[in-house]
């Protein structure tokens, strides 16, 4: 669709302006409609387009197996202390959510597990849920027989899992629109195709020229996902973090099999089922964009692989024919999100949430929300700041 550009027409006047509409934009909006703020949302597309509506739903609590493998001990404690109490209250932020949204988000606490098949993997779950349980997560190791009567769908090579009660999932696709209306109701006003193309001072605050028009605003939220470093180049700010591109599957339906999110401790899966029955399973493999057309492009080998690696872990699977396959990008951080104002540029704040985006998400916008409206954030932001970069 071609956009039309009115870039002189007023098309708002407000005191913050939220850049996207995915996740973190529309739970932003919501949180400050609700606590009284006058908020108006700017979103390029439309909404949910972005990471937010091409992922996997799954609330994840555990450290993911990749921060084991990647980094060194003393950022595994790090990412351990910072991350663990911001999942475990995203979890509550999400089961709140799904009390007080107008739909239900298919909102599931059924618990996680991370399984192993090897003396290796089975040791690097011992190191994590030790690290876990130092951190305050609820989580505890099952030997080879107890987690064939916990997850008896699970295969024979498995050696043991480790489960976290509080794990689960949300349906993507509802619950970013359930929160868009929710801010709608409180009095945020949503623009949509109504990409943000520059944004200047302009006196006390800023002058946001988008697509369709005008919107003059006191202070500006960046909720932009991957759009986020194009946008603080605006200001002349240089945003760390990696887009980076993941391949997604999911596959027709079937009787009730798979009540948990399931990973493995070695290799790249996450698994589960949907309330409509059919299997989505991820994990983070690759993506590739298409130069010619710009499209985000599933690969062949991704979607093999993956698929090998959910069939051997749980065989149930095998026999499922597979629905569709699609791409998502979105930007990854040092593990923590970045959450805040920028020193150098009074009233610009950063909302890009934890490589667990879609876990993370509602809890960051609300935080955020919180030190906007002059609240005191129920977590200390200082660790997610962009200064420590
Ligand atoms: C394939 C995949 C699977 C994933 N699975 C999970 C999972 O299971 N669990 C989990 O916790 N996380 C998961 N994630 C991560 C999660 O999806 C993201 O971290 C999260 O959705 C990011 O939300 P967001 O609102 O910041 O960004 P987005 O959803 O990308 O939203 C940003 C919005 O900003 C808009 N925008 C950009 N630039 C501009 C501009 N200049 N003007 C106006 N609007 C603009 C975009 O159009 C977009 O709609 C996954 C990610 C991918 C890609």
């Amino acid at each position: 669709m071609t956009e039309r550009h009115e870039p002189g027409v007023a098309l708002d006047d407000t005191d913050v302006l939220v850049v996207g509409g995915g996740i973190v934009g529309c739970s932003t909006a919501y949180y400050l409609a609700r606590f009284g703020v006058d908020v108006a949302l700017v979103e390029r597309d439309d909404l949910n387009t972005g990471a937010s509506g091409a992922n996997a739903g799954s609330l994840h609590a555990q450290l993911t197996s990749r921060y084991f493998a990647d980094g060194p001990p003393s950022r595994v404690e790090a990412a351990a202390r910072a991350l663990i109490p911001l999942s475990r209250e995203a979890v509550d932020t999400w089961e709140e959510l799904s009390r007080d949204l107008d739909h239900d988000i298919e909102f599931m606490k059924g618990g996680g597990l991370m399984a192993a098949e090897s003396a290796a993997e089975m040791d690097l779950l011992r190191r994590k849920a030790s690290l876990e349980q130092a951190a305050g997560l609820d989580v505890h190791l099952l030997s080879r027989s107890e987690a064939r009567s916990f997850a008896p769908y699970l295969a024979e090579t498995v050696q043991g899992i480790e489960v976290c009660p509080i794990e689960g999932k949300i349906n993507p696709l509802l619950a970013t629109p359930a929160l868009a209306r929710g801010a709608t109701r409180s009095g945020a006003r949503i623009h949509r195709r109504a990409g943000l193309l520059s944004l200047e001072r302009d006196g006390g605050g800023f002058l946001a020229k988008t697509a369709r028009g005008v919107v003059r605003c006191r202070r500006v939220v960046v909720a932009a996902g991957v759009g986020a470093a194009a946008v603080a180049a605006m200001v002349g700010l240089c945003l760390p973090g990696e887009a980076r591109l993941q391949h997604m599957n999911v596959t027709v339906r079937t009787r009730p099999m798979l009540p948990h999110l399931v990973q493995h401790a070695g290799k790249r899966l996450t698994m589960k089922q949907s309330a409509s029955g059919t299997v989505i399973i991820g994990g983070g493999l690759p993506a590739r964009r298409d130069p010619a057309t710009g499209k985000i492009q599933v690969l062949r080998d991704s979607i093999e692989a993956n698929l090998k690696t959910a069939r051997n872990l749980v065989p149930g699977t095998a026999r499922l024919q597979l629905l569709r396959t699609w791409g998502g990008e979105s930007l990854m951080t040092d593990g923590n999100p970045i959450l805040g104002g920028v020193s150098s540029v009074p009233d610009f704040h950063l909302a890009i949430p934890a490589n667990s985006g879609t876990t993370t998400g509602p809890l960051c916008a609300r935080l955020l929300a919180e030190s906007l409206s002059d609240r005191r954030p129920s977590l200390d932001l200082d660790a997610f700041s962009i200064e420590r970069y």
